[in-house]
């Protein structure tokens, strides 16, 4: 079993790293929050006092951190975790966009590091069941190499050797994601609206054609029972659509319904905050149909 690093112990990266010591692998890990390094340390994790600490210890180095500045800052900044004298391979499993995983892969590589990218999707609840998907590029040494340690997270998918393929898989993904939310949001609320029952109409839509990620998973958990904690910030969400927007920009390719699910994101985190769950986008469209979000019944 092999000893490796982890930065960054929140919602995903903490679920995450606990696997990898369930699996039997050492574990060296940073985070900036006390709580978070704590909560991993009782599980068995050797805690860093850095992130270049960490790379001081061990070959391979995962990076679960909230966006692209914090990935670069922490691994290219001063005091960066490029300079640990052990570092071979950096596996970013954070949704840091396509610019700076082309950004890491070309000055790692310069040290003869090697640069995965490997953001994952499932939720908290995929990272701790080891149920992810994940979209792995870079270099093949490499990604042969941690494969069998991203499978411990779940099913890692190889697209190719290209630095920000799998950042630009992952974005498609989470604008969809999105998406399915605003406009099961706005479909619902035409039917709460209408007098409809609307656990009846889940029912109905996830044996119907409007079937979603939203309507089979988001509604039931977190929608419906009025609970709004699916477990994915709002923030991070508004960060995920903003990297796409800018990804598809710079590919030439215009997002009329990205744009919109970006303002109904952005309206999101101004009234409910940026740690709000993603879901909350909901009850803005609910409140712009005169509903009062706060007094509609689980
Ligand atoms: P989170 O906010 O719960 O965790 C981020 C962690 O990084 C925190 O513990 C924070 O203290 C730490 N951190 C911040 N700056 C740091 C630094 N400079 N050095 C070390 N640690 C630092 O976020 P999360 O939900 O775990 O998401 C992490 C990444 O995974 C994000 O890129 C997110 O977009 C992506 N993601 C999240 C989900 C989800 O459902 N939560 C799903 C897929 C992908």
């Amino acid at each position: 079993m092999s000893e490796c690093g982890f930065i960054g112990l929140g919602r995903m990266g903490g679920a995450m790293a606990r696997r990898l010591i369930e699996a039997g692998h050492g574990v060296v890990a940073f985070d900036v929050s006390a709580t978070a390094c704590d909560a991993l340390a009782v599980r068995g994790a050797s805690i860093a006092s850095s992130a270049r600490a960490v790379t001081d210890s061990v070959p391979v180095v995962f990076l679960s951190l909230p966006n692209p500045q914090v990935v670069v800052d922490t691994m290219l900044g001063e005091q960066g975790a490029i300079d640990g004298n052990r570092l071979e391979v950096c596996v970013d499993l954070s949704t840091s966009g396509p610019e700076a995983a082309i950004k890491l892969a070309v000055v790692l590589a310069e040290r003869n590091i090697a640069s995965l990218e490997a953001p994952v999707s499932g939720g908290v609840k995929g990272a701790r069941e080891g149920t992810l998907s994940l979209m792995v590029s870079g270099p093949q040494t490499a990604w042969q190499r941690v494969r069998p340690l991203l499978e411990i997270f779940g099913r890692p998918f190889f697209m190719g050797e290209t630095a920000g393929a799998g950042q630009t898989m992952k974005l498609v993904n989470n604008l969809l994601g999105a998406c399915a939310i605003a406009i099961t949001a706005e479909g619902m609320t035409i039917g709460v609206k209408a007098g409809l029952d609307p656990v009846r109409m889940i029912d109905v839509l996830n044996v119907s054609s409007g079937r979603s990620s939203a309507t089979l998973d988001k509604w039931p958990r977190a929608v419906l029972p009025r609970t709004f904690d699916f477990g994915f910030a709002a923030g991070l969400c508004l960060k995920d659509v903003r990297l796409c927007l800018a990804a598809a920009r710079a590919l030439g390719v215009p997002l009329g319904v990205g744009t919109a699910v970006c303002e109904l994101l952005e309206r999101t985190v101004h009234t409910w905050g940026a740690e709000s769950d993603f879901t909350a986008m909901t009850k803005i469209v609910e409140s712009d149909a005169g509903l009062d979000p706060e007094r509609l019944p689980p």
